[in-house]
C-alpha cells in the first residue's frame, strides 16, 4: 500500500469535481441571469422544460421547486385527498410517503422484491375501493416492474404516479422512467444524477390538462396576473437553477455512461464475493443513482471500509412504516418483512462518475479483504 492509498478518501459524491468540469459554462450562465435580473420565470425555465421534454420523449414538463412538490402536486392535480388511498413501498426516501400524507390521503404500503422495488403481487393484494393511485418508486436507478403494475392500474382504473427521483434517464421495456404512468415525478436535488445547485424538481405527463393545472398550482393558482381559479402554492423553479440544469442535462448522458461503467466493474470484480447484488434484467436500462449491495454482515463491512477511507451510506436505515411519524398508520415490526430485512443488510457503495477504474478496484479489493 503506497502513501496515496493509505490516505485515500472515496466519497459518495464529488460535487467540487463536478463544478471543475463545468466551471466556465456555469459561471457564464449565472452571470447572464444576474445581468438580466430574470430570477423568476426567466426564459431559461421554458427552455429547460422543452429540453427535458425532448430528452424524455414526453409532451409536457413542468419544472418545480422539488421532487416532493412534484409528487404532491401530481396528486393534487388528480384531486387525490382525504379518504383516498395511494399504494407505495415502505423502503423509499421518506418524501414519497410524506407527499401522500401532505395532500391528506392515506399511504398504503406494499412490500418489495429482492431488487428493492415494489412487488406487483403485493400491490394487487392491498387494492380497495378507496385506492386512487399506485406510486411505485424506481429506487437506486432501477425501474420497478412497470408492465404488471400498469395492468393492475388499468384493471382497477387507478392513476400511476412514478416516483422517478432516482431514475432520470433509466428505461424499462424501451420507455423512459416517468413516461409510463399518469405522471413521472423527478427531483434535481444536488445528490441526484441530474442535479441543481439547490432544491429543484419537475413533473412530466402526457395529459395537457393535468400539466396546465400543475402550472397554475405552482404559481398561486393564478390563471393570469390577477385571477385565481383555485388555491395554489409557490413551487416555481428559479431561473438560476434552470440555467444550471440546462448545462447539466447536456452532460447527463456522459454521467450515466460513467456510472454504468463503474457498476459493470463492480459486478466483474465482486463476482464470487458473498454479497447479494440484484441482477440486471434484459428489460431495463439502469442509471445507478446508487449501487447497493446486501449482506448480513453489513455493519461490520461498513466499519471496515471506513478504515480504508471508503465512504458508504445506507439508503435507507429505517423503513418508513416504522418511523415515529408513521405511528398513526399502526404498522408493527414484521409487517413488511423484505423491506425490514433489507434495511439491515443494504449498503450503498460509491458509484459517482468521478471515480476512476483504480478507485473501484481499490473498493473491490477492500471488500474481498474483508470477506477473506
Ligand atoms: C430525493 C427523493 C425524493 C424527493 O426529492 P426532493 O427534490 O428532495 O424533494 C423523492 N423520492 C425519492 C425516492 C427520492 O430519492
Amino acid at each position: 500500500m503506497d502513501a496515496d492509498t493509505a490516505l485515500r478518501r472515496i466519497g459518495y459524491v464529488n460535487l467540487p469535481a463536478q463544478f471543475e468540469e463545468e466551471r466556465t459554462e456555469i459561471m457564464q450562465a449565472v452571470e447572464g441571469v444576474f445581468r438580466r435580473g430574470d430570477f423568476i420565470g426567466g426564459e431559461a425555465v421554458g427552455k429547460l422544460e422543452l429540453e427535458l421534454s425532448a430528452y424524455l420523449g414526453t409532451p409536457h414538463v413542468v419544472t418545480l421547486n422539488s421532487g416532493t412538490d412534484a409528487l404532491s402536486l401530481a396528486m393534487k392535480a388528480l384531486g387525490i385527498g382525504p379518504g383516498d388511498e395511494v399504494i407505495t413501498p415502505p423502503n423509499s426516501f421518506v418524501a414519497s410517503t410524506a407527499s401522500i400524507v401532505a395532500v391528506g390521503a392515506t399511504p398504503v404500503f406494499a412490500d418489495v422484491l429482492p431488487d428493492q422495488n415494489i412487488d406487483p403481487a403485493a400491490v394487487e393484494a392491498v387494492v380497495t375501493p378507496r385506492t386512487k393511485a399506485i406510486m411505485p418508486v424506481h429506487l437506486t436507478g432501477r425501474m420497478a416492474d412497470m408492465n404488471p403494475l400498469m395492468k393492475i392500474a388499468d384493471k382497477h382504473s387507478l392513476a400511476v404516479i412514478e416516483d422517478s427521483a432516482q431514475s432520470v434517464g433509466s428505461t424499462y421495456d424501451g420507455r423512459m422512467s416517468g413516461t409510463i404512468g399518469t405522471f413521472g415525478c423527478f427531483s434535481a436535488h444536488p445528490l441526484k444524477n441530474l442535479n441543481a445547485a439547490g432544491d429543484a424538481g419537475f413533473v412530466v405527463t402526457a395529459d395537457a390538462e393535468l400539466a396546465a393545472r400543475i402550472r397554475r398550482l405552482r404559481n398561486h393558482g393564478l390563471i393570469n396576473r390577477s385571477d385565481v381559479s383555485e388555491w395554489g402554492t409557490v413551487s416555481r423553479l428559479d431561473t438560476l437553477q434552470a440555467e444550471v440544469l440546462r448545462i447539466r442535462l447536456r452532460h447527463l448522458p456522459s454521467v450515466i455512461l460513467r456510472r454504468r461503467r463503474n457498476a459493470t466493474q463492480y459486478r466483474q470484480e465482486l463476482a464470487g464475493v458473498p454479497l447479494f447484488i440484484p441482477p440486471c434484467r434484459d428489460i431495463e436500462f439502469n442509471t445507478f443513482h446508487t449501487f447497493v449491495v446486501q449482506t448480513d454482515r453489513r455493519n461490520e463491512l461498513q466499519k471496515f471500509l471506513a478504515t480504508k477511507g471508503i465512504e458508504t451510506t445506507i439508503h435507507y436505515p429505517v423503513p418508513i412504516h416504522l418511523q415515529p411519524a408513521a405511528a398513526h398508520l399502526g404498522h408493527r415490526r414484521g409487517a413488511f418483512a423484505v423491506t425490514e430485512r433489507q434495511a439491515e443488510e443494504i449498503l450503498t457503495l460509491p458509484v459517482n462518475q468521478f471515480l476512476s477504474e483504480f478507485d473501484i478496484s481499490y473498493i473491490c479489493s477492500s471488500i474481498r479483504e474483508y470477506f477473506a
